[in-house]
């Protein structure tokens, strides 16, 4: 067996491609070759900004709902009860804002494996899209 120099799995000899001095793997060979438009940051943020509805709603934020909903973009996921302490605000408040912005589905709960509550970006799942690059 030989590994593969870009994402270290096992391969047979036959199915390693040598790449100058590394060896790779035929999926990653493929990746190389391809032009690596997904992780252009240009086409990135342009996919973000024209995703439609969603992204003129963050526009129109304004305030607390801003906020909670760039707190929430930025760490990826805040504990509810973290939530008041790091805005500076009160526990209703945030509800509130946080309400809308569930609403507006920006934002959803999610409970965690240790039973507290985290808010995180509505559109989050584990391994999305991000990871890809
Ligand atoms: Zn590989």
């Amino acid at each position: 067996m030989v590994i593969c120099a870009r994402c270290g799995r096992e391969v047979s000899p036959e199915d390693a491609v040598r790449q100058g001095s590394r060896v790779l793997c035929e999926d990653c060979l493929m990746d190389e070759m391809r032009p690596a438009k997904a992780c252009d940051p240009w086409a990135v943020r342009h996919a973000r900004s024209s995703m439609g509805s969603g992204a003129e709603a963050v526009r129109a934020l304004r305030g607390l709902e801003k906020r909670l909903y760039d707190l929430v973009q930025e760490r990826g996921a805040v504990q509810k009860d973290d939530a008041p302490k790091l805005l500076g605000a009160g526990e209703r408040e945030v509800d509130r804002a946080f309400a809308t912005l569930r609403h507006m589905e920006l934002l959803r709960a999610e409970r965690a494996s240790d039973g507290s509550v985290l808010y995180v970006p509505f559109r989050s799942r584990p391994g999305g899209h991000t990871a890809a690059c």
